[in-house]
């Protein structure tokens, strides 16, 4: 389905954007998260002359992988935003003309073309936005065996009692050689 938002439509008013988008629309590499839930959006769109912003909001639940273990495990996401469109033309003003006054806005702005937004891109956008830098499947998830790999949430391997975390290793040698 496309989710090309047309602009042209839009000269001096507003839109209000109110869908349920099916979770295969979006394709997002399987390491960064999966959608498994239908993706409520709704958005109030602003036209003012060149300007275009964008006020809403995403909710659904991703898959996502844990970061010690591995595993996917769900998350629900529900992010607000709040974004400036301008004409791609008007990049390159951006980027430091003094001729030109830009609002301090305008700096965070993204950028349009052919008078159309992607909302695909701007939902994908706050998916990644809404997701930790470190997921994780639970707070005390005990990760993977760093020597066998067994996932230490679901199984004890018997190197576990073995392994010694080599900084306390270096210690302890530290303090044997202390003692001659
Ligand atoms: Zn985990
Ligand atoms: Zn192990």
């Amino acid at each position: 389905m496309s989710m090309l938002l047309d602009l042209s439509r839009l000269q001096g008013g507003g839109e209000r954007i109110d869908r349920r988008i099916p979770p295969d629309s979006f394709e997002t590499p399987a390491e960064d998260f999966r959608v498994v839930e239908p993706v409520q959006l709704t958005v109030d769109v602003r036209r003012d002359g060149e300007k275009v912003r964008l006020v809403g909001r995403v909710a659904t639940v991703l898959e996502v992988p844990c970061c010690r273990c591995l595993e996917p495990f769900r998350t629900s996401v529900d992010n607000a935003f709040d974004l400036l469109f301008l004409p791609a033309s008007e990049a390159g003003a951006a980027e430091g003309d003094d001729d030109r006054q830009l609002d301090e806005a305008a700096v965070n702005a993204s950028f349009y073309e052919d008078e159309a937004i992607d909302l695909a891109e701007v939902v994908r956008e706050q998916f990644y936005l809404a997701l930790p830098m470190k997921p994780l499947c639970r707070e005390d998830c005990r990760g993977l065996c760093p020597v066998c790999g067994t996932n230490r949430n679901e199984a004890t391997c018997s190197c576990e009692q073995e392994w010694v975390d080599p900084r306390m290793d270096a210690l302890r040698r530290l303090k044997a050689g202390g003692n001659h």
